[in-house]
């Protein structure tokens, strides 16, 4: 045992780092003379040599500088080719967070339209994700989320204007999360392609909405603004009858 012991230290080694590793000053040549004209000039150095760099303004936010094609900024929940959501609801990414930024409840996707009290399809598969948020207060970017996600529903863009003068708007929601609508897409929920399963979504075969599903969501649509149309007229009825 006694001889994996290390040997004696030097005088001086169990001094703290610091002091171990500062050299000693450099001495200006021309003596005290030399010494009294030396030290203020060089510390002008970094003043001097700034001095003569050109300059570079950036009128932002006139004009955004492009940021690097890898950039780690806002996320992005992306959509299959026919509008449906790719995200299923499984809660991999908030797990992976290691700020504990992500909110995810997912849900079971209903293929009952709502206009007959169902909830409707929002993803090809069994579940989607109802609640989305992502706290940008406490995102640090680090990008673990889009690893652990297992449909790239979750992706990040180049955007990087996050900041606000309040709290609840860096929290984002799945409406300002959700990819816009690309062409041929019809935004969900509306039912998945005709005699396509949830995987044929993933092995590349749907690659737009198909007449079917834009009859469905024209109806859908309708009858919402019908089922609108009728409470409105209900409540000014009952305004109308109210004594003034
Ligand atoms: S980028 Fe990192 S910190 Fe931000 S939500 Fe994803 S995992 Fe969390
Ligand atoms: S974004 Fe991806 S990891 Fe997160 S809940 Fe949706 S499918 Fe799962």
């Amino acid at each position: 045992m006694a001889d994996n012991l290390p040997a004696e230290r030097p005088e001086g080694a169990n001094l703290p780092s610091t002091e171990r590793r500062s050299a000693p000053e450099p001495t200006p040549k021309g003596g005290p003379l030399g010494e009294a004209t030396y030290k203020p000039v060089a510390g002008f150095a970094v003043t001097f040599e700034t001095m003569f760099r050109k300059v570079y303004t950036e009128e932002y936010p006139e004009v955004k500088r492009p940021t690097a094609e890898r950039y780690h900024g806002r996320h992005q929940l992306n959509r299959h080719p026919d509008g449906l959501e790719k995200c299923v609801g499984c809660e991999l990414c908030a797990w992976a967070c290691p700020a504990d930024a992500i909110l995810v409840e997912g849900a079971s996707n209903d293929d009952t339209p709502i206009s007959e009290g169902g909830t409707g399809r929002f993803s090809p598969g069994e579940r989607y994700g109802r609640v989305y948020q992502i706290n940008y207060l406490r995102c640090i970017f680090c990008g673990l989320c889009i690893e652990a996600c297992p449909t790239r529903a979750l992706t990040m863009t180049n955007f990087y204007e996050l900041a606000d003068n309040n709290r609840a708007d860096l929290i984002f929601t799945k409406d300002q999360l959700l990819a816009p609508l690309s062409e041929g897409m019809v935004a969900a929920p509306h039912p998945m392609v005709e005699g396509m399963e949830e995987r044929d979504y993933y092995l590349g075969k749907v690659d737009k909405a198909t007449d079917a599903q834009r009859e469905y969501v024209a109806a859908e649509a309708a009858a919402q603004e019908a089922a609108d149309g009728g409470s409105q007229a209900a409540e000014m009825e009952a305004e109308g009858g109210m004594p003034r």
